[in-house]
C-alpha cells in the first residue's frame, strides 16, 4: 500500500536496490529502455530510464575508448510529497546505480 506519510531518506536500503534490480528492462523506443515499478520503500510507482549512448573514457593507460555507459542511476522518483524532501529531490530517497540493459541483456556490440 501506498503511503505518503513516509518521511523522506535517503539511506537505500539493500533491498530497495535488489528489487529494484530485478525489474526487467524494456526497450520502449530507438536506445531508450525504462524500467517500471513499485519502489519498495514508499510503494508508489517509480521509473528508471537509460539511453543508449556512446561515450568515450580513457583507460588505465590514458587511451581513449569509446563504448556505453554500463550503469543507470535509479531514484525513487515518485510524485508524492514525502515529508522533509530536499526541493530539487524527488520520491522518498532511495537510489542507486544498476547495469545498463546492453550488459544485462546480451547488448547490442557486434565488434
Ligand atoms: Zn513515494
Ligand atoms: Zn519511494
Amino acid at each position: 500500500m501506498a503511503d505518503d506519510s513516509l518521511p523522506y531518506d535517503e539511506a537505500t536500503f539493500p533491498g530497495w536496490v535488489k528489487t529494484v534490480d530485478s525489474w526487467p528492462w524494456q526497450h520502449v523506443g530507438p536506445s531508450k529502455w525504462k524500467k517500471v515499478g513499485q519502489c519498495p520503500r514508499c510503494h508508489h510507482e517509480i521509473y528508471g530510464v537509460f539511453y543508449e549512448r556512446t561515450i568515450l573514457f580513457s583507460d588505465d593507460a590514458g587511451e581513449t575508448h569509446s563504448g556505453s555507459p554500463e550503469e543507470v542511476y535509479v531514484e525513487c522518483n515518485c510524485g508524492a510529497p514525502h515529508a522533509g524532501r530536499p526541493e530539487k529531490e524527488t520520491g522518498c530517497g532511495p537510489d542507486g546505480f544498476f547495469p545498463a540493459p546492453s550488459k544485462v541483456q546480451g547488448g547490442s556490440d557486434g565488434s
